[in-house]
């Protein structure tokens, strides 16, 4: 079935798209929804009696024709959850938002949320560790590093093949169960 903004999107000119993106401010960096927010900070944006949630339908509406595969979020690669800027945002599944947020350490909610209070310190750049381009030696593609517990950006797909490499080594040697 469908996404019913993007059937939105898809069928007819959105006239809405106007109202919509009058509610998010373009700031250098993250672009904040300025209406209402639900809980997490996520904006709102009500579409023919439906509330949506305002990072999606500016996903979608940035993407014409694509789809957000069912399992799969929308998520922030800033930490920002009411920013709508097109560039910030990226589809996931729910379990790589989740990992996300346990290494970014964000479990806490409401105002000890720094990322609501204080949305310019997100922005990419020097200000940001987690923002540093992280040149991989392998020359894996640069949105595939996690932050590690030190705060340095690292490459998953290194770590991945590492763990391979050392599960392979233990089993050769029958030192690993599996
Ligand atoms: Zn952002
Ligand atoms: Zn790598």
């Amino acid at each position: 079935m469908l996404d019913p903004v993007l059937r939105l999107v898809v069928f007819g000119t959105p006239g809405w798209a106007s109202r919509f993106w009058s509610k998010v401010e373009k700031a250098e960096g993250c672009w904040p929804w300025t209406s209402a927010t639900r809980g997490g900070g996520y904006g709102r944006f009500w579409l023919r009696g439906e509330c949506q949630q305002a990072h999606r339908v500016a996903w979608l509406l940035s993407h014409p024709g694509e789809v957000i595969p069912a399992g799969h979020v929308v998520r922030h690669d800033c930490d920002n959850p009411p920013c709508c800027r097109p560039d910030h945002l990226a589809v996931g599944t729910k379990y790589d938002n989740d990992m996300d947020r346990v290494r970014r350490g964000r479990s806490a909610t409401g105002e000890r949320n720094g990322a609501r209070l204080y949305p310019e310190r997100l922005m990419r750049g020097e200000a940001n560790v987690q923002y540093q381009p992280h040149e991989c030696r392998n020359g894996h593609p640069e949105e595939r590093r996690y932050v590690s517990a030190n705060g340095e950006r690292r490459c998953t797909d290194c770590l991945t093949e590492r763990t391979r490499r050392y599960r392979a080594k233990a089993r050769a040697e029958g030192r690993y169960a599996y």
